[in-house]
């Protein structure tokens, strides 16, 4: 058995730049909803002085984690940014004083177990680096009377075109991930882990291969390039050869999937205490003058990033956080760094290099066959334009995850993938 994926074009044009520090912004806008889940609640107020990795926001909820200043300087305002679902979250603007002071709660945590393990991470305000934020350390938090977790699995696959931010963490930081597989083998008594990298990454696959030869149960799994890859199910599958059934987990099946950034990012927190507070991220496009990788402080403004990156805004026709495919578009220049932005895509020209025409379905098939999860988008697409609520859940919509592969091999030109996420609303609105 085989998943579908389609072939993309690569466009890793900044595989070879090396990660550059951006100097301290002015001033950072943090947002207190950078994970999946619920947002958190400022814990600092106008005039406070905060420094680099206090925490500044939290909330009780089972899906939150922490927020914590980027920066050391002075609470500015306590406002308010309109998110890509149309809700509102609070911020904590900070002035920058320049110096960077480290907050004294930053010191590394006391683990001894799988439950203080878990503490830690959800301590640290980690949630997943990949793109879809999901706070890390309810993963890790598996229900163990469902069987033992026996492989973990490490997505470094960064399948989306431009992206490379991952692949620099591999070439860059190659230790810090070794030693956190290890780290999150040993304390979660996993067997083998697997590290899934697309075959379009040769070097990281032979420095990843060549860090782990004395390792038996670390792998390097050489992937296909092929979109999406980087998925979830998909990943695990190509990995592991298991299927996550429908409403499971893969703990259900004996598997955690962690991304290779956040697994670095955690091992880095285990031995100094410094919570989620930068990231690296691609700043690429063809309206992008210096292409690169940047480490910037959590809440560092879109534009700041843009400068840096000496991009020609005023002549930029779309901005798009994230990948091509997954991505989705900026409307605002100011919009605030985030933990799970991997990418800002900046272009002059439409990503895909054509215009778009939309043209009625000539039913050749083609998005099915590219559909990793086998569903029907043509189909979808009808039944949410009639209102036809049962057939989309026949057709099981609530699967679709909005990789975009359905609407990039569509010859008519079909906002498939669009229009599946509407339709998963509408399907699960009653
Ligand atoms: S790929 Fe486009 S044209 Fe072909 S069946 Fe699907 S929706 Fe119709
Ligand atoms: S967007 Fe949804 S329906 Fe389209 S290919 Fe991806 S998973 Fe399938």
């Amino acid at each position: 058995m085989k998943l579908n994926g389609i072939s993309l074009p690569h466009k890793k044009g900044t595989e070879n730049s090396e990660t550059v520090e951006l100097p301290c912004p002015e001033s950072v806008i943090i947002s207190m909803s950078q994970h999946m889940g619920a947002p958190c609640t400022p814990l600092v107020k106008v005039g406070d002085e905060v420094k680099v990795g206090q925490k500044i926001g939290d909330y009780d909820a089972f899906m939150s984690c922490p927020v914590h200043s980027s920066v050391s300087g002075k609470v500015t305002a306590i406002g308010e940014l309109l998110l890509a679902n149309g809700k509102t979250c609070k911020t904590v603007e900070v002035a920058c004083d320049g110096e960077q002071t480290v907050s004294e709660e930053v010191k590394p945590p006391v683990i001894k177990d799988k439950q203080s393990f878990v503490e830690a991470v959800r301590e640290s305000g980690c949630c997943g680096m990949g793109g879809a934020g999901f706070p890390t350390h309810i993963k890790l938090n598996y229900d163990e009377s469902k069987g033992r977790i026996d492989s973990l699995i490490v997505n470094a696959a960064e399948c989306e075109p431009y992206i490379t931010s991952d692949y620099r963490e591999m070439m860059e930081n190659t230790d810090m991930i070794i030693g956190g597989v290890k780290y999150i083998m040993d304390i979660l008594k996993i067997d083998n882990a697997y590290i899934g990298i697309e075959d379009n990454k040769p070097r990281a696959i032979k420095l990843l291969g060549e860090k782990t030869a004395n390792e038996s149960n670390i792998n390097i799994i050489k992937l296909k390039s092929s979109y999406p890859q980087g998925a979830e199910k998909v990943i695990a599958f190509s990995a592991t050869g298991r299927i996550i059934e429908e409403g499971h987990l893969p703990s259900d099946h004996g598997m955690i999937v962690i991304n290779v950034s956040t697994v670095a990012f955690i091992y880095n927190y285990v031995l100094t205490g410094m919570p989620f507070v930068s990231r690296r991220l691609t700043i690429d496009g063809d309206a992008v003058g210096k292409p690169c990788n940047v480490r910037a402080p959590i809440g560092t403004r879109l534009s700041e990033l843009l400068k840096f990156a000496e991009a020609d805004i005023d002549n930029a026709r779309e901005i798009i956080s994230g990948g091509p495919m997954m991505g989705m578009s900026v409307y605002d220049i100011d919009t605030p760094l985030t933990k799970t932005n991997n990418a800002f895509l900046c272009f002059k020209s439409s990503p895909d290099d054509k215009e778009k025409v939309q043209t009625n379905c000539i039913r050749c098939g083609r998005c099915i066959k590219a559909c990793p999860l086998g569903l029907m988008p043509a189909a979808l697409e009808r039944a949410y334009d009639s209102g036809d609520r049962e057939t989309l859940n026949k057709l099981k919509i609530n699967l679709c995850m909005n990789c975009g592969s359905c609407s990039y091999v569509c010859p008519a030109k079909r906002d498939l993938a669009e229009k599946n996420q509407l339709a998963k609303g509408f399907a699960m609105s009653r």
